[in-house]
């Protein structure tokens, strides 16, 4: 049996903090336990704010930990051919189309459809896409798309459910209400998610299912904000024929208010920790690392 290959995935647009830390131990800890291999991959397709000073705060602050990984480190900008790829994939079997509208146009559709009465969101509470763009005659998206204007290019969820099927993924943590072991993907949830952008020729769903892949994950562990997106990520992997991993949701280290932690929470950040004189012991304390 070849090792199992775990990963930890931090996007390099802020400091770390006492969250991603319990994240990176948890995966250092896995591969140790089971003689398996830890991958770092670096998440950086937001070119607009990530910065290679936060990336080389990773790499020291993750270090501090005790934490050790395989080279070289993935990073995505560094691989957009590779999503670019499976675009290509996705458009040819035709379950790609661009959306045209600003964030402003998609907010004032939203609120006329909820006048209307209520305009479902997806798991993370955003309002599903409500414009309709799909329906578009081919002349007129041709003729929008020639004139340069800004798209996002978009999954058809349905269309992209049927080629699917009934999908399930293999839970070994669980999500907020305790789902476990077999969980059944429900992908619709999310509407016609955007896989990527004119200028960013990827999304978070896709990039991080093709690296997964690419680098031979076996088992993502991962914090439990994430559980839902499993389900777009299961039909992704199902559509490109791409292996499925195991799957960890482990439970999110909250501030002093029960709110998950951000990157702005200066009182968390492990930079702020270590120059006040905490030390890497300490800091496995406070998440409850023994
Ligand atoms: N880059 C994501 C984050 O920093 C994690 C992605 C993943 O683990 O799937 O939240």
């Amino acid at each position: 049996m070849p090792p199992p290959v775990f990963r930890f995935a931090p996007s390099s647009n802020g400091f770390l903090h006492l969250g991603h830390a319990y994240s990176a131990l948890l995966n250092f800890e896995s591969a140790r336990a089971r003689g398996g291999r830890l991958l770092l991959r670096i998440e950086d397709i937001d070119a607009t704010r990530c910065r290679a000073e936060f990336e080389a705060a990773i790499y020291e602050d993750l270090g501090w930990l005790g934490i050790a990984w395989e080279t070289p480190v993935r990073r995505q900008s560094d691989h957009f051919a590779d999503y670019r790829a499976a675009l290509d994939r996705l458009a040819a079997l035709g379950l790609l189309y661009p959306s045209f509208e600003s964030r402003a146009e998609i907010a004032a559709l939203v609120k006329a459809r909820e006048a209307d009465g209520v305009w479902p969101r997806d798991p993370d509470g955003v309002p599903l896409y409500p414009g309709a763009a799909k329906s578009l005659p081919d002349e007129e998206r041709e003729r929008r798309l020639r004139s340069g204007a800004p798209f996002a290019l978009r999954l058809d969820m349905d269309a992209a459910c049927r080629v699917a099927g009934d999908l399930a993924w293999t839970e070994r943590g669980c999500g907020p209400d305790g789902e476990t072991g077999d969980v059944v993907a429900r992908p619709k949830a999310w509407g016609d998610v955007i896989l990527a952008r004119k200028d960013t020729p990827t999304s978070y769903h896709l990039s991080v299912v093709i690296d997964d892949a690419l680098q031979g994950i076996t088992d993502v562990v991962r914090g439990q904000d994430l559980f839902w997106s499993t389900a777009v990520h299961r039909l992704l992997q199902n559509i490109l024929d791409l292996p499925r991993p195991v799957y960890r949701h482990h439970d999110l280290i909250c501030d002093g208010a029960g709110k998950k932690l951000s990157k702005s929470s200066e009182a968390t950040g492990l930079r702020e920790l270590r120059a006040r004189g905490m030390t890497a012991e300490e800091v496995r304390r406070l998440i409850g690392l023994p």
